[in-house]
């Protein structure tokens, strides 16, 4: 039998993952837009923990948005979700570990699982179940953002505030992009100077 073009019938499972302000709700609005384009049932969620800019909604930090259902635990998702084809997770981070067993269900019934989230937290580790999704997931993107001191590519999150819990939820006052060179997992440093954007040696393709 020849093999069909399309996998007809499967699931998977995208991350998009990166620091913040890399662009990963950004990212994951247009993957849900043209995936409701194309008249397909999509259906997304984030944790209730998550209400910086709407309670129903995903929002970026550039102000696309989304519906969404906000839910306390990940297998909340699983009594919601109906028969979406598509299930958008944003925030991924913020669930517990069992989100990457209600992903897997969910890519085994046959949907397309689009998950955003922090790859790291404040201090550089691991955050929540993102990195376990991104060992099991078919497709994994990471996103970059800029970095606020020099300007080069960011994959840390530099947190502005004296805070030690690991989550604390808060945007531009609390939180910038920083480089590896200029992140410091300390959450509070003086400020530090700014390089003008002209001498940036920039080399990356993003
Ligand atoms: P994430 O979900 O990864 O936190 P969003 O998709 O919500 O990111 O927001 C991305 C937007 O954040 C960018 O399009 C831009 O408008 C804004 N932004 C703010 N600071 C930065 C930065 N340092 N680098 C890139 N984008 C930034
Ligand atoms: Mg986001």
């Amino acid at each position: 039998m020849m093999p069909r073009a399309f996998p007809v019938g499967t699931g998977w499972i995208e991350v998009v993952t990166g620091c913040m302000f890399s662009g990963k709700t950004e990212e994951l609005i247009r993957r849900l837009n043209r995936a409701t384009y194309a008249t397909q049932r999509v259906c997304v969620f984030k944790p209730s923990i998550d209400v910086r800019y709407a309670e129903a909604e995903v929002v970026s930090h550039s102000a696309h948005r989304f519906v969404s259902r906000a839910v306390d635990h990940a297998a909340d998702i699983l009594k919601h979700v109906g028969n979406a084809q598509v299930v958008g997770v944003d925030e991924a981070q913020f669930f517990g570990a069992d989100l990457v067993e209600v992903a897997e269900q969910l890519a085994n019934e046959g949907r397309r699982v689009v998950v955003a989230g922090l790859d790291q937290d404040y201090k550089g580790q691991p955050f929540g179940p993102v990195p376990n999704l991104m060992a099991v997931a078919e497709y994994v993107t990471k996103t970059l953002a800029v970095c606020m001191v020099c300007g080069a590519p960011a994959n840390r999150t530099q947190r502005l505030v004296r805070r030690e819990r690991q989550v604390l939820i808060g945007a531009q006052e609390t939180y910038e992009a920083r480089c590896r060179l200029h992140w410091n997992p300390e959450p509070f440093e003086p400020q530090q100077q700014r390089l003008p954007l002209p001498n940036l040696p920039l080399t990356s393709t993003h």
